[in-house]
């Protein structure tokens, strides 16, 4: 697992956007980050789920969090715009974006994958997370020093069979972010890596392996030692770089 021991109120008056904020990995950034001080902004499709991280905030009396229900499945120029100049006038910052969000599509050959399948896979998990970014780099631009964590997979990382649309859409995070990383390390305060969770207990996962025993992976919550030092002032020199949560 990966080591780091973050001090107190690490991320005390950043403003941090996270996608799939609602369940899994994301729900517990989203709590992680507030915990350490950061008002987050929970971004994801279903309003309950989101409402709930929400109130556990509120009852852990961290930072008022943010809602924002949205689609990166239908969402169009338009919504992105919107949703940063919401960000803009009420927070007037955002010194940090999870690109979390993503789902798994069907485990079938290339020969039989559904075209349908595919596309929303690759939007979701790809163009989301380029658009995502694209829109909040202004805002982030502005702040002392900004991070954007895309989170890949050791199945973008070395594709596997069968894994088709998602694979792919990894390894193109991949690539995403060595570009982004690439465009802006001499112009911008910007850091930009990737993250790849590892085998870990949520909904995607029994989705991935459903005969797994999920008592036998890390919890989310035993993950965010990274994604605590990635968001934070500790991991100002790192950049471009590939982490491994586990
Ligand atoms: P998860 O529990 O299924 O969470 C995925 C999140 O993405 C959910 O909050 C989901 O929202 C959101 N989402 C999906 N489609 C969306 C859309 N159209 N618009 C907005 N939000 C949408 O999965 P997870 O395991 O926490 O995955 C988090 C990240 O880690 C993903 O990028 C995944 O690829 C990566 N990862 C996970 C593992 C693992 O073992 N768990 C391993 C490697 C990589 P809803 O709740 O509304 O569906």
């Amino acid at each position: 697992m990966f080591d780091y021991q973050a001090p107190a109120n690490l991320l005390k008056d950043k403003v941090i956007l996270i996608s799939g904020a609602g369940s899994g990995i994301g729900k517990a950034a989203a709590l992680t980050y507030a915990n350490n001080g950061a008002t987050v902004i929970l971004l994801g499709r279903k309003v309950e789920k989101l409402e709930q991280v929400y109130d556990e905030i509120d009852q852990a009396n961290a930072p008022k969090a943010a809602i924002t229900p949205f689609d990166l499945e239908g969402a169009n120029e338009e919504n992105y715009q919107e949703l940063v100049n919401s960000i803009y006038s009420e927070f007037g910052r955002l010194d940090g974006l999870l690109n979390n969000a993503s789902i798994l599509g069907t485990l079938t050959p290339i020969q039989s994958y559904s075209l349908t399948t595919w596309n929303q896979v690759l939007q979701i998990n790809l163009n989301a997370q380029f658009a995502l970014s694209k829109y909040c780099l202004p805002l982030l631009q502005e702040a002392d020093n900004a991070s954007i964590v895309f989170t890949s997979s050791g199945a973008g990382r070395k594709p596997y069979a069968y894994w088709g649309a998602y694979s792919v859409s990894k390894a193109a995070t991949e690539a995403l972010a060595q570009v982004l990383f690439l465009e802006l390390e001499n112009t911008s305060k910007i850091r930009v890596n990737t993250v790849n969770p590892g085998g870990t207990a949520t909904k995607m996962r029994s989705q991935a392996f459903p005969g797994e025993n999920p008592a036998n992976l890390p919890k989310s919550e035993e993950i965010m030692p990274l994604y605590l030092y990635l968001m934070g002032d500790d991991s100002l020199q790192e950049n471009g770089k590939q982490f491994d949560a586990q």
